[in-house]
């Protein structure tokens, strides 16, 4: 690689390693900064469910593209990069937990079905037969066959060395501190033992993205006097073995989810608070977590915890993703605010940004825009 490469990727979660993955692949000289370790962020927290999004709204679009990315490339990546994602096409149930939660769901069930989508109403009987470990007490609930899941804390390491073996570079334990600035043009990045010179810059830093604006703006940017583009958003999950069985399908009940594993474990989760940069796992989140997932599945009181993790969601906002070219400085794209989506629209993001670098993009990301911040 020559000494400046054309794009520099600050941030290694999912979303940093699918920019470095795609633009590799492509050709482009790359070169990812990741100030811990690849893939230690919220990727690594989440629970790795991958559910489209009804609708044709550019949010809607990108999910589809991603998912069918995943379908597409995780055999891909597993040839590449001799990871196995562990993506699976296990569908999803959303649990009505009583009468009222019934009439809602099967109303938004029959909405669903009639936009196209794979959906439909199981009631208490069916429900046993799919999973006989849930609550029996449970009235019915949504099925949806298409969703699918991926051991998130693979996903990052898996395209991080795709991307390698495509010519990144991949590196660990490097803190970016500020941008190059020369008159007025951004010519890389800063970096604990220097400047480090690149064409683009492409900020993928997750919850940390919120505060790099002013790198650029100083006082002017929306982290400074406006809302800021991405704010943390806590998230607290738990990894339980559960002694006689897990779910097979991904399990929605109010407040909780459960997320079956290849190793038979299960993620059950999760929390959702704003308490700015903040990832102690508290004693009364753990509890939260665990009344919730014993209600929907009550032989879960009987399972050992293997772990306990929080992470910091990047929230936006508007709760829409930030991806695109900063202001005034077209040569820094922003590729964050995932929330609660960033493990399922990683590969699209990656393409989309890889798309938007070498001039070829064909889906609008205007709802995207990093400017609707400023
Ligand atoms: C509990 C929980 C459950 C979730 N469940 C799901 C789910 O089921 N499905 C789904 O799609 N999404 C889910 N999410 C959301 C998803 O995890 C995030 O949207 C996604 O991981 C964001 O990826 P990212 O790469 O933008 O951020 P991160 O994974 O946080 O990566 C950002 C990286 O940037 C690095 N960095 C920051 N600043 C610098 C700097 N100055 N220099 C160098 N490196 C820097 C950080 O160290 C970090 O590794 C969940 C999140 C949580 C917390």
């Amino acid at each position: 690689m020559s000494d400046t490469p054309d794009v520099i990727v600050v941030g290694g979660g999912v979303v940093g390693t699918a920019v470095a993955y795609f633009l590799a692949k492509r050709g482009k000289s790359c070169v990812l900064l990741e100030r811990g370790r690849i893939g230690g962020g919220a990727s690594n927290a989440a629970s790795g469910i991958l559910s489209s999004s009804p609708g044709s709204s550019q949010y809607s679009r990108l999910a589809h593209r991603s998912l069918r990315l995943f379908h597409e490339l995780a055999p891909v990546i597993r040839e590449e990069s001799g990871i196995d994602i562990e993506f699976a096409e296990c569908g999803d149930l959303t649990l009505a937990m009583n009468g009222s939660d019934a009439i809602a769901l099967r109303g938004l069930t029959n909405q669903l079905s009639t936009m196209g989508e794979e959906a439909r109403w199981v009631d208490s009987d069916e429900l046993r037969e799919l999973e006989p470990l849930l609550n029996p007490a449970i009235p019915g609930g949504m099925y949806a066959p298409e969703s699918c899941r991926v051991n998130n804390q693979r996903l990052a390491s898996a395209l991080a060395s795709s991307a390698q073996r495509y010519g990144a570079e991949i590196r660990q334990g490097v803190e970016v501190t500020g941008l190059i600035v020369e008159d007025g043009q951004v010519a890389g990045v800063m970096e604990r033992d220097g400047p480090l010179r690149s064409g683009s810059v492409v900020l993928a830093s997750g919850a940390w993205t919120g505060a790099m604006d002013r790198w650029l703006y100083g006082e002017r940017g929306p982290s400074a006097s406006r809302i800021p583009m991405v704010k943390p958003v806590k998230g607290v999950n738990l990894n339980v073995q559960p002694s006689n069985g897990s779910v097979s399908r991904i399990v929605h009940g109010s407040w909780g989810i459960l997320v079956p594993r290849n190793d038979g474990s299960m993620i059950v989760g999760a929390t959702v608070e704003e308490v700015g940069f903040d990832t102690r796992v508290m004693a009364g989140e753990v509890q939260a977590i665990l009344g919730v997932a014993t209600a929907l599945m009550p032989s879960l009181s009987d399972a050992e915890i293997n772990w306990s993790i929080a992470g910091l969601r990047p929230g936006s906002g508007d709760e829409l993703p930030v991806i695109g070219r900063m202001p005034e400085h077209a040569n820094v794209v922003v590729a964050s605010g995932h929330y609660r989506n960033g493990i399922l629209l990683s590969l699209a993001t990656g393409e989309a940004v890889a798309d938007l670098l070498d001039g070829s993009e064909s889906e609008s990301l205007s709802d995207f825009d990093p400017a609707r911040f400023f």
